[in-house]
């Protein structure tokens, strides 16, 4: 593994959730990348509830099912809403201030990074939902983040996972795609977050579209299943063991 994942020493986005829970208003959490304009994340988007997410996270949480993972849970909002379910979750996440407001929220969480071989259970589904590819950082990473999903998975066991294909940012009008091919695969991007006096270190955040992921997933022994596409290039995928 590189060490693209983002770093705990720093902690701008559990800043920012952390200020949303105790105050219910947050300030600018601010994201930095090489490719784009300086955007925003605003926080209160962070703690949706059902009827607000995205019709794929909806289908997510209905579909997950077992001992389910919520890896980076952030606010833990999947989490919440499929305890409402009656769901059995269990949200990880490796910024202490996002565990903290998820430990007053009710959530059964762990201060945990998704590669640490010390977390060793076993789940039915493992949940990564908001470009959850993100975590897996770079495509150089894949084959890693795949032996890792294989100690973390049940037999019958499946990620559900989304993302979004980035090449609309290429498209010309005429349709074409402005891709240079010598480059880095298009949805590889470097973010840096800031929250009011705090930033954070640096990292990796993967996009990317579903054919390259499902050849990715069959290079280590996965199937790739489309099962939902939203308005924007966006999708659901499930992956399973192959057998
Ligand atoms: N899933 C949540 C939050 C997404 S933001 C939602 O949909 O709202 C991504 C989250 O992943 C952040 O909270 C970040 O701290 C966490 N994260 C990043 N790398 C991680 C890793 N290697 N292991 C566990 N959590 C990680």
């Amino acid at each position: 593994m590189t060490d693209s994942v983002l770093s705990c020493a720093a902690d701008p986005m559990g800043a920012a959730i952390y200020d949303f829970h105790k105050n219910g208003k947050a300030d600018v959490l601010r994201v930095f990348s090489s490719q784009f304009e300086e955007d925003e994340i605003p926080v209160a988007d962070l703690f949706r509830e059902f009827e607000d997410m995205p019709e794929l996270e909806q289908v997510a949480l209905e579909m997950a099912s077992g001992k389910i993972l919520d890896v980076g849970a952030g606010s833990g909002c999947h989490s919440v809403a499929l305890q409402k379910m009656g769901k059995q979750a269990i949200a990880i996440d490796i910024s202490p201030l996002s565990v903290e407001v998820m430990k007053e929220r009710g959530v059964d969480v762990r201060q945990v990074n998704l590669y640490d071989p010390a977390f060793s259970e076993k789940f039915d589904t493992v949940l990564m939902l908001m470009n959850g590819t993100g975590i897996i950082g770079c495509l150089d990473n894949m084959p890693a983040f795949f032996e890792r999903m294989k100690e973390l998975l049940a037999p019958d066991g499946c990620i559900l996972i989304d993302s979004s294909d980035l090449r609309y940012l290429f498209e010309e009008e005429d349709g074409s795609l402005m891709i240079d091919l010598a480059d880095d695969y298009y949805g590889q991007m470097d973010y840096q977050m800031q929250y009011k006096d705090v930033l954070g270190e640096p990292f990796d955040w993967l996009y990317v579209d579903f054919d390259t992921l499902a050849f990715y997933a069959e290079e280590s022994g996965f199937s790739a299943e489309l099962i939902a596409e939203g308005e924007h290039y966006d999708y659901l995928a499930k992956l399973t063991v192959m057998k």
